[in-house]
């Protein structure tokens, strides 16, 4: 049987109003909030367990079992905080969200803090997107306007403050301790864990934070009921999720699918692969996770189904490139990113990144041995499990994949005495 698509968050994107509060509202925008405010918090806890939601960030934790950890006594105010910090390269799912249903997103964190019994609620979100910043303060003001945020919130006795926070442009504070460092207002680098911040988090107080996408489905699961998220996606992947296809692709873009599709399925909807190219690598979850190729293409694209496979779901940031790409180019992209955006904390990923770069620089020029690339496997195993937060360990994932995978393509490069792809024929580096 073929997928198709499950347009839920993406329904009405085509809509010239869809970013509006009366556009929002024609759609049945804010009805579930409406259902919200008459049910016990608890109920909507257990709803959002019930329909398996699992965090849309990329480590597709749980949701409500992340909403259960917080404390029920604690002395401290409870905080909902909205990583929008979107910066995994090829992650734009939660960007185009934002700018095309601000509402939603508005709408399922009033419900969500509603659930977790907190009165304040931040978006943060990343300081490059003007356009989406301006885009959220205006839905947010909209909404105070409307009652759906402030005091009394639709006469149900309710209190909710929300506060749009943009970052300063460094991808580590997406890491969810970090953001909170940047949030307070320090630099932001990430906190040991635990404790997490479900126990202590935002100024020590219990903090749920969640990803833009996952808020963002709980108005659905409140309007609908858990069953019909759950009767989407597999066993233990539930539900639909936002795939962003980009690269060489006919119609890049974003493609809302049940979890459990294929690249193969996805690829029909998009046009394929450009027009007289065929595939040879991708990233499933953007470039933090083990590349495939085209003997992965029927992997189902769920959590449990890419990690049997070798790789991660994370963001779902499908990249795609054709025969035209220099696999040890795009690795030497990846890691020049790597690099600069390691925040120095730890010595693994701060010196092994930097290294990453000078080592990769070397090979691409075709100036290595393959002595070196033993090195990068060397220095990829004192990276992985080693560095305090997830950005050291992404970074070795198309490093060491790549090498097992296209071994010979770095061997190329040494026995040519430089790259053998011409970078004019690749759209990518155009
Ligand atoms: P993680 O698995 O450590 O944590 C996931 C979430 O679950 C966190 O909110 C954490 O607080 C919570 N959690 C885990 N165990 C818990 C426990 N015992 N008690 C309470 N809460 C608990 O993953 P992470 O390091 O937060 O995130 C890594 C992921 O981030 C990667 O998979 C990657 O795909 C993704 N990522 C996304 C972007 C982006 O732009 N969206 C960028 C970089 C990385
Ligand atoms: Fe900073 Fe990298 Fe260490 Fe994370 S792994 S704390 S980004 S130096």
């Amino acid at each position: 049987m073929t997928t198709t698509l499950t347009p839920v968050l993406t329904k009405n994107w085509d809509q010239p109003d869809s970013f509006t509060r009366e556009g929002y509202e024609r759609t049945g925008g804010y009805r579930a909030l409406r259902k919200a405010l008459t049910m016990d918090p608890d109920a909507i806890v257990q709803a959002v367990k019930d329909s398996g939601l699992r965090g849309r960030g990329g480590a597709g934790f749980p949701t409500g079992m992340k909403w259960g950890f917080l404390p029920p006594n604690s002395p401290n105010p409870r905080y909902l905080v909205v990583n929008a910090d979107e910066s995994e390269p090829g992650t734009c799912k939660d960007i185009p969200l934002m700018m095309a249903n601000p509402h939603v997103l508005v709408e399922g964190i009033v419900i969500s803090a509603y659930a977790i019994r907190s009165n304040h609620a931040f978006i943060y979100v990343r300081g490059e997107v003007l356009h989406v910043i301006r885009r959220l303060q205006q839905a947010v003001a909209e909404a105070y306007e409307a009652g759906y945020l402030g005091k009394d919130i639709l006469g149900s006795g309710y209190d909710l403050d929300l506060v749009v926070h943009t970052g300063a442009g460094a991808y580590i504070c997406g890491e969810e301790t970090a953001l909170l460092d940047s949030l307070e207002g320090y630099r932001g680098q990430p906190r040991l864990k635990p404790p997490f911040p479900a126990v202590a988090g935002l100024y020590g107080g219990p903090t749920v934070i969640n990803n833009v996408e996952s808020i963002s489905s709980v108005p659905s699961i409140v309007a609908n009921g858990a069953d019909w998220f759950a009767s989407m996606g597999t066993e233990k992947s539930k539900g639909f999720g936002i795939f962003s296809l980009s690269g060489h692709v006919t119609r890049p873009g974003q493609y809302e699918a049940p979890l459990g599709v294929t690249l193969r399925e996805l690829l029909d909807m998009a046009g394929g692969i450009r027009a007289g190219h065929r595939l040879k690598f991708w990233t499933p979850g953007g470039s933090s996770t083990p590349i495939f190729t085209e003997e992965h293409l029927d992997v189902p694209l769920d959590f449990e189904s890419v990690g049997a496979a070798g790789s991660m779901l994370g963001t779902r940031a499908l990249q795609i490139f054709d025969e035209t790409t220099c696999v040890v180019r795009a690795v030497l992209r990846w890691s020049e990113f790597y690099a600069h955006e390691s925040c120095g904390k730890c010595t693994p990923c701060r010196e092994g990144t930097y290294w990453y770069k000078q080592m990769l620089k070397r090979l691409e020029a075709g100036q290595g041995t393959e002595e070196d690339l033993e090195t990068l496997l060397d220095l990829s195993d004192n990276i992985l499990g080693r560095s305090f937060c997830a950005l050291g360990d992404g970074a070795t994932s198309s490093v060491t994949s790549s090498i097992k995978l296209f071994r010979d393509e770095y061997l190329q490069h040494f026995e040519q005495g430089g790259c053998p792809f011409d970078p004019a024929k690749s759209t990518i580096w155009a």
